[in-house]
């Protein structure tokens, strides 16, 4: 037992040794393609229920990774977290699309921007966003800053300021993944917010409304709908799949809607 429970350690030691192998190789590559330029935007639409007019664009990075090609964000955003190295992928994405921005005057509405928990612990963030902004002359009101129930969940000072600040700059701010988080209500009554963005899974529920599943579903759309239009926020359902779930939606009161069966990410013009 005793020779059998040394080899299982020995085992485990090797795997945690490719682990740590795994995630700084990871990290070095980040760095790397961070300084080579190979952060770039995809650009997903978000559009009117009532007519599928566009109304702006959500900004999703990708890694494109000399050897594997395009990777998506799941795939390092952890290890970008945990490592800081998110403070300069931040930084890439927010100037390609203020180039973007500036380079289209008339593109259609607002870009979304995904901010993370540990940019938003920075007491510089919001320093270094308005300084981008200003140096490419976008218009702050063509800026939408999402940031995720959990990301904000402590609230702290620093986070609160930072969004705050933004907000004061003309900048929209969205709750990202609405409907997960614990903290939902007490966000909005916290945070400067212009919009939700009803999470993915609800939707995803939508299918079957027969189904128990479906009906809280339902429920739960329906309500968060009201609230929406209740407080003059900006609503947009996320992860819209199928037609079916674009007319139960609007028939909620949803305004907008975001997903495949409107448009995938794409390289700009989107
Ligand atoms: P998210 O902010 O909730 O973004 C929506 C995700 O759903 C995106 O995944 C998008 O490609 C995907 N999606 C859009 N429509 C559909 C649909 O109809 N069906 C399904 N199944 N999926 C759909 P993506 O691009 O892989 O991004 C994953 C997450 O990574 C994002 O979730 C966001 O939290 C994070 N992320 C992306 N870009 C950035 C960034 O620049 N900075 C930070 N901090 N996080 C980012
Ligand atoms: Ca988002
Ligand atoms: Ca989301
Ligand atoms: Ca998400």
């Amino acid at each position: 037992a005793k020779k059998s429970g040394r080899a299982r350690w020995q085992f485990f030691d090797a795997t945690m040794h490719s682990q740590a192998m795994t995630r700084l190789t990871l990290e070095d590559e980040i760095r790397t393609s961070l300084a080579a330029g190979d952060f770039v935007v995809h650009y997903q639409p978000v559009v009117t229920l009532a007519d599928r007019a566009v109304v702006g664009h959500e900004a999703l990075v990708r890694w494109q990774h000399p050897q594997r090609g395009l990777v998506s964000p799941a795939e390092f955003l952890p290890v970008a977290e945990e490592s800081g190295l998110i403070l300069g992928i931040g930084r890439a994405v927010l100037a390609q699309v203020c180039t973007v921005l500036a380079g289209h005057p008339d593109a259609p509405g607002t870009i979304s921007v995904n901010v993370s928990a540990v940019e938003l612990a920075r007491d510089d963030w919001a320093q270094l966003f308005t300084a981008t902004v200003e140096r490419h002359g976008v218009d702050p009101a063509r800026l939408v800053v999402e940031v995720t129930e959990t990301a904000v969940l402590a609230l702290g000072t620093v986070t609160v300021a930072n969004l705050v600040a933004v907000r004061d700059l003309g900048v929209g701010l969205h709750v990202d993944d609405f409907g997960t988080g614990f903290s939902s209500i007490s966000l909005l009554r916290d945070l400067p917010v212009t919009g939700l963005k009803l999470d993915a899974s609800f939707v995803a529920d939508l299918g079957d409304p027969l189904s128990e599943d479906g009906r809280g579903a339902h429920a739960l759309a329906a309500g968060l709908a009201g609230l929406v239009s209740h407080l003059g926020l900006a609503g947009v359902a996320e992860g819209v799949e199928t037609e079916a779930q674009a007319e139960a939606l609007r028939g909620q009161g949803w305004s907008h809607g975001q997903g495949y069966l409107f448009g995938r990410p794409a390289p700009w013009p989107a």
